[in-house]
């Protein structure tokens, strides 16, 4: 049994991988070892239905940087339970929980203590304003009071991230959002998130693993 990595409240660049070329992904995988900077792999549903979770293992084996697994759980206790038991056993470090279903739900996976649990409390997209928004301060008290180990909040509104990291106090703070949906680097780190997540301004540059290692210095410089 490989050992979770336990992700840091630290600095640093968490990489969408929602691509739909599994070889393409594997190969960006081999590409970052030893790539400058502070990041981790976050696989999304797209590239998962390739191939189903095997994915986890696969890029696993072609990296040592921490793996999450984006499922975006949303369903009840019991079936959300075993999405994360599949995850985790597949090699992800980490887990995406939505925040909005409840703290039965995210206390059945963090009660597996099988690796990281990440809560969605406010999405980047305009129809979070819909539903989510209005109620994502009481998300992440609820969150933070069942002791996750991070949170998503959008980086593509830095005044929600600089108010919601005020709840959220144990918590690290993953904010996706940049370039691709309009945000910059940096944008969410000045405003206290811990991790910026980039896809496809990585994964459809010309250079991914260049693309990485400017996103993240210039997201890190602004932070000085
Ligand atoms: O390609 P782009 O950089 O926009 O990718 C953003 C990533 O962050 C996607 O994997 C998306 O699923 C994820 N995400 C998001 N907003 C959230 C939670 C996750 O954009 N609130």
């Amino acid at each position: 049994m490989v050992m979770n990595m336990r992700m840091q409240k630290e600095h640093g660049l968490i990489i969408a991988f929602d691509m739909e070329d599994v070889d393409f992904a594997a190969n960006l995988a081999k590409d970052l070892k030893g790539a400058e900077g502070n990041f981790a792999i976050k696989i999304g549903r797209t590239l998962e239905m390739q191939t189903g979770k095997g994915i986890i293992a696969k890029i696993k084996e072609f990296s040592d940087l921490p793996l999450i697994y984006d499922g975006k759980i949303a369903d009840i206790p019991y079936i959300s339970r075993k999405i994360a038991e599949n995850a985790y056993g597949a090699g992800a470090d980490a887990v995406i929980v939505q925040g909005f279903v409840g703290s039965d739900v995210l206390n059945e996976i963090v009660d597996l203590g099988l690796g990281d649990v990440i809560a969605v409390v406010e999405m980047t997209h305009p129809g979070s304003d819909e539903y989510i928004q209005p109620v994502s301060e009481k998300i992440a008290e609820m969150v933070e009071d069942i002791g996750v180990d991070g949170v998503v909040l959008p980086a593509t509104r830095p005044e929600r991230v600089k108010k919601l990291v005020k709840i959220v106090k144990n918590a690290y703070v993953i904010s996706p959002g940049i370039k691709a949906q309009g945000a910059n680097p940096g944008d969410a780190i000045i405003n206290g998130a811990d991790y910026e997540v980039v896809g496809r301004a990585i994964y459809e540059a010309d250079n991914p693993k260049r693309a990485a290692e400017e996103i993240y210095k210039e997201a890190i410089e602004r932070c000085h």
